[in-house]
């Protein structure tokens, strides 16, 4: 057996020299954060990278979730899928505002809009999809719901940095989407995150809301948080930003290995690919169908390899919420957090070890 842990992922760096040289900078101004050159220097890349999209960063992904909510002055409810990271959920919740679970698609994870409108009532204010491991939403057909209803729509889409859809960034899309720039995630500032908006007039309470609601010296409209990216973090993601392209396409290949090797295996089920999206191979999911997730999981482990029951459980099956959601009213989702694995992928991970826990995942179902 191999004795190096294989982890699901694998935080990617830059040529050190690189940020060693925003290091220096930093050094020279003494401007550690609040809105600095560096951090600006990075909104404004992330916003011509997006398309022209308006771009707001923070000091997490979270946190931009909380904002992002918090900027529309709703009450009421919020439309969401309980297949997604605790934050999603969270967000909501801490907002005051009461999620209503709306269920998945089986083929790609996301927000099914044929059973969207069902859940909408009066009190629904806005709609809160997830972007599942690099697929991006029905965007077309829960925009048309939500265009019907009046209702606005905040897409977490920490899964998607740098995707398009039909020509398009995946930005580009809703009211806002909300990207996640964790040491974990395909592109990362250490920790961090941003608000895209398409709406130039919003933006303004983003930026007061993300430093205590101050919009000057002596004016406090909003009760604001901090969540303010810093300058180093800043620095992390301009250099990661150069390397995205060779980031995703190493990615792109390992993600080619195991379906290469894995797709004719009937115990298990692939991720749905389409053509109209640019992925990021963020993820690699697989649908245990037949056969035990759990104990594939343990065979795994016991090889080193550490694979993720992401996402299990499912956000509303939470001991935190046991007095107040019902998970059976996502059946798709309940199942299918069960029965997946995300298996490892990372920019350095080396082909013979794809191929390796493919032939573990082959001798176990
Ligand atoms: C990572 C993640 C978040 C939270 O982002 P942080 O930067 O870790 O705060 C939210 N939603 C989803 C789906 C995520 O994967």
């Amino acid at each position: 057996m191999k004795e190096n842990k294989i982890f699901v992922t694998k935080a990617t760096l830059p040529p050190k020299e690189e940020f060693l040289q925003y290091v220096d900078k930093i050094w020279e101004s003494a401007w550690l954060t609040n809105m600095g050159d560096v951090h600006n220097q990075l909104e404004k890349r992330l916003s011509e990278f997006m398309d022209g999209v308006e771009v707001v960063l923070t000091v997490n992904g979270h946190l931009a979730l909380e904002l992002a909510l918090q900027s529309l002055k709703i009450e009421g409810e919020v439309i969401t899928t309980p297949f997604t990271f605790a934050s999603t959920t969270h967000a909501i919740v801490r907002n005051g505002l009461n999620p209503v679970f709306c269920d998945i698609k089986e083929d790609d994870f996301t927000m099914d809009p044929d059973k969207l409108e069902g859940l909408i009532t009066k009190d629904t204010k806005a709609i809160m999809p997830v972007h599942v491991y690099g697929n991006i939403c029905d965007v077309e057909a829960i925009e048309s719901i939500a265009k019907k209803y009046g209702l606005y729509v905040i897409y977490d889409a920490a899964h998607t940095f740098g995707e398009r859809y039909k020509g398009k960034s995946v930005a580009d899309f809703g009211d806002m989407s909300v990207f996640s720039f964790h040491a974990t995630k395909v592109f990362n500032t250490i920790e961090g995150g941003a608000i895209a908006l398409r709406d130039k007039n919003i933006r303004k309470s983003l930026d007061f809301l993300k430093n205590f609601g101050i919009a000057d010296k002596e004016n406090v409209p909003y009760v604001g948080s901090n969540a303010k990216m810093n300058e180093f973090a800043a620095a992390m993601g301009l250099c990661n930003m150069r390397h995205l392209p060779e980031y995703i396409e190493k990615r792109k290949q390992i993600s080619e290995i195991y379906t290469e090797r894995l797709s004719d295996l009937k115990g298990i089920r692939l991720n749905k690919y389409n053509n109209d999206t640019v992925y990021n191979y963020a993820y690699f999911p697989i649908v245990v169908e037949n056969g035990d997730r759990d104990e594939l999981y343990e065979s795994l482990a016991r090889e080193n390899i550490f694979a993720r029951k992401y996402f299990y459980p499912c956000t509303n099956a939470y001991e935190c919420y046991v007095d107040r959601f019902d998970a059976n009213l996502t059946p798709v989702a309940l199942d299918i957090s069960k029965k997946v694995l995300t298996l490892p992928i990372y920019p350095d991970l080396e082909a013979t070890d794809v191929e390796r826990i493919c032939d573990i995942i082959r001798r176990e179902l």
